[in-house]
């Protein structure tokens, strides 16, 4: 089982750590050519979508990986990864896959909480910790996403068919349950 991991921009180092603890092969995707190499999943880290998703145009790869999502490659997404795969983006129009059915609010928390550490329920997980820097939330879900965790009422973390999506940085923890249950995702595909 090989998981590629975005790495355009943002926290994806971190990401390729949590994996080596896990003994998962990762790759990195850097430009369009990695693309072809066979992989079973992939991470779309934190840092800043809009740059995210400008380079993946630039670069060529944004419709291959649009088209991997949709056909079913299971995906991890945290923070800026959440808002490249948001249907909608409040006030914003622009580069996002679009395959979660969901609208997220960009920066959501204000400039004097635009980072925090929180300890919340992760269903089906149980509490984990979670790191929030210049955070998104979910404002609104379509049919069939499931809300994973809310914190103070927000929504923070979804899945959707093949696509969990969090609006904090897992990677960041020293706690790696969720790149375990998104590990036995793509084992179980
Ligand atoms: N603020 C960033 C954005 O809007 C996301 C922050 C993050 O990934 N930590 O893209």
């Amino acid at each position: 089982m090989t998981v590629a991991v975005l790495a355009l921009q943002g926290a994806f180092a971190e990401h390729e750590n949590v994996l080596k603890r896990l003994g998962v092969d990762c790759i990195e995707l850097r430009q369009a050519k990695d693309l072809e190499t066979p992989y079973d999943g992939i991470i779309l880290p934190g840092g800043e979508s809009t740059v995210q998703g400008k380079l993946l145009k630039e670069l060529g790869m944004f419709d291959t990986i649009k088209e991997q999502i949709e056909n079913g490659m299971p995906v991890l997404a945290t923070c800026a990864g959440l808002i490249l795969l948001a249907s909608e983006v409040e006030g914003q129009e622009g580069c996002h896959f679009g395959t979660i059915p969901m609208c997220v609010r960009r920066n959501a928390y204000g400039r004097q909480l635009g980072s925090f550490r929180t300890v919340a329920e992760l269903k089906g997980v149980g509490e984990v910790p979670m790191t929030f820097i210049r955070a998104p939330y979910v404002a609104e879900t379509g049919d069939g996403v499931e809300v994973l965790a809310t914190v103070d009422g927000k929504i923070v973390g979804v899945q959707y068919k093949n696509q969990m999506a969090f609006a904090f940085h897992p990677e960041l923890d020293n706690d790696t349950r969720i790149h375990e249950k998104f590990a036995a995702m793509v084992r179980d595909k």
